[in-house]
């Protein structure tokens, strides 16, 4: 084993979702010694390069779609102008400012030594780290993911950015077009974004289905809506881009399903292909760490690493690539690793939103899921639309809904899925329900809602109960009715 400069009580890789731990960590043993290294600004992706920044971004985005449609309501009223930089260096001031906070105290606090550098082991326990060896009796490992980038013909000489590179700025001007190669949240949200500031903006999805991760008639819905707004292509695989000599970028995609070919030539390209490991810079072997095969680190379900006392949690194992789901990691991590309990990870409910025109938000299973597990006759779909609301009909919004899972012997819930406005607040009760000791349906059918609250469209859904094959039916009837087809 190799000599160490320093040892610590706890060594911090990934300055993001980890920082939950130090409070907790410092108050459990006040002389505590802590090594925070992360290798770019400190806060981790869901403030410098995630969550945050993209939704400070799409507030101005919703603003406008919002005012035009407000003639539909009688008010008329007109933008002016949208300003792509004053919108950019909003974001990029709002998160400089937290990220120097950030750094301020990790740089001033006393149990912690803050290294802004990337960590590798040298050995087990051990790191190099700024080129000094560093060693550490207990390690969390929070690496995060990066943005994967896909292997396209031409892609090499082809000038591109990805969702890190435009929170940084690169991007100087809003680009008259933009073709986003991705049809997963991501790409739907800077597509939804671009699209609003001005840009013309085309996505192509690889999956048949746009949104693959919701429902297929969320997807469908959604490709409808924000199909008013930009071009949106599923089922093509992108073979091969190239950069013109005139800076335009020329994609070309095979289909997938009728192997037809299609050229795109936008102004810039927007990689947002999903997420890929974080961890070979790490160099994981040589510290005994065990990875899946796709390069996550391997968990068990009280996220042990393959070594004894070095932990992984959030992005970093691969399962859901969340905050929300690495703050709540965290916490079992800390009954497991500091209070040295038996906590199980526990998955049933895992909400999501997509913070596009429309939003859409997921909780736990979707209807093919439970319908496998449990079978089709075991389970009832509840069903609701914003517009048979009253609210719904005030604010004049058609198709959107709210759908729900039910398993038929217990009236235990087990998803729920909704495309229209607000829905990650309006699924926040669903949520909430789902974490309740017997998971039923009846509070939401007992509780008073409000009159009239888009909260009905929840309530009456749960009071809307049908079998599969009669859902499937309305469903049919009410698409066929928007011209909304599934599938596409
Ligand atoms: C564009 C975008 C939008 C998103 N929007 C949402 C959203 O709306 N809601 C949501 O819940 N999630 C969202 N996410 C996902 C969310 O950002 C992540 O799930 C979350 O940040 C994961 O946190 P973490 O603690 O696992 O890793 P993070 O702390 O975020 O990242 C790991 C950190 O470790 C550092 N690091 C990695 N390896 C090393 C090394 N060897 N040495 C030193 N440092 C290292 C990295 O540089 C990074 O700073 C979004 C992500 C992106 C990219």
């Amino acid at each position: 084993m190799s000599e160490a400069d320093i040892i610590y009580d706890v060594i911090i890789v990934g300055s993001g979702t980890a920082m939950n731990l130090v409070n907790p960590l410092i108050r459990q043993n006040p002389a505590i010694k802590i090594a925070v290294i992360d290798k770019d600004e400190p806060g981790g992706i869901c403030l410098t390069r995630g969550c945050i920044p993209s939704k400070i971004m799409l507030y101005p985005a919703e603003l406008i779609r919002s005012i035009e449609r407000a003639d539909e309501l009688g008010l008329e009223l007109q933008i002016r102008s949208v300003s792509y930089n004053k919108i950019m260096n909003r974001m990029r001031s709002l998160i400089d400012e937290e990220i120097n906070s950030i750094s301020e105290g990790l740089s001033n606090a006393e149990n912690i030594d803050y290294y802004h550098s990337i960590a590798e082991f040298i050995s087990p326990y051990t790191m190099k780290v700024n080129g000094k060896v560093i060693k550490g009796r207990m390690i969390f490992l929070t690496t995060g993911s990066r943005a994967k980038i896909p292997n396209i013909k031409g892609l090499e000489k082809t000038h591109y950015y990805t969702s890190d590179s435009i929170i940084r700025m690169e991007m100087k001007n809003l680009p008259k077009s933009l073709a986003i190669i991705g049809g997963g949240y991501i790409a739907a949200e800077f597509g939804h974004f671009f699209s609003a500031m001005g840009s013309s903006v085309t996505i192509l999805g690889k999956n048949s289905q746009f949104l693959p991760d919701e429902e297929p008639e969320v997807s469908a819905l959604a490709k409808k809506e924000l199909g008013r707004y930009m071009t949106i292509y599923t089922g093509y695989q992108v073979e091969e881009v190239e950069q013109l000599p005139s800076g335009i970028k020329r994609i070309k995609a095979v289909s997938t399903v009728s192997k037809g070919t299609l050229y795109v030539e936008a102004e810039e390209l927007l990689l947002a292909a999903g997420r890929a490991p974080n961890n070979d810079i790490l160099k994981p072997e040589k510290g005994g760490i065990e990875l899946t095969k796709e390069g996550w680190i391997k968990v068990n379900e009280y996220f042990e690493t393959s070594q004894p006392n070095v932990w992984a949690f959030g992005d970093a194992d691969g399962r859901y690539l969340f905050k929300h789901v690495a703050n709540y990691e965290s916490e079992v991590v800390f009954y497991n690793a500091v209070l040295k309990r038996k906590v199980k990870v526990d998955y049933h409910a895992i909400p999501h939103a997509v913070f596009t025109y429309p939003e859409i938000a997921s909780v736990g299973m979707k209807e093919k899921v439970a319908s496998d597990h449990y079978g089709s006759d075991n389970i009832l779909i509840g069903f609701y639309r914003y517009e048979d609301t009253a609210k719904g009909e005030a604010m004049n919004v058609k198709d959107y809904f709210v759908k729900v899972i039910i398993k038929r012997d217990t009236m235990q819930i087990l998803g729920a899925h909704i495309i229209g406005p607000y829905a990650s607040i309006l699924i926040q009760e669903i949520i909430n329900l789902m974490y309740t000791q017997d998971r039923s349906i009846f509070p939401m059918q007992d509780a008073i809602h409000i009159h009239p609250s888009l909260s009905e469209v929840v309530q009456r859904a749960f009071g809307n109960l049908m079998s599969s094959s009669e859902y499937r039916h309305m469903l049919q009837h009410y698409f066929e009715e928007s011209g909304i087809e599934i599938g596409q």
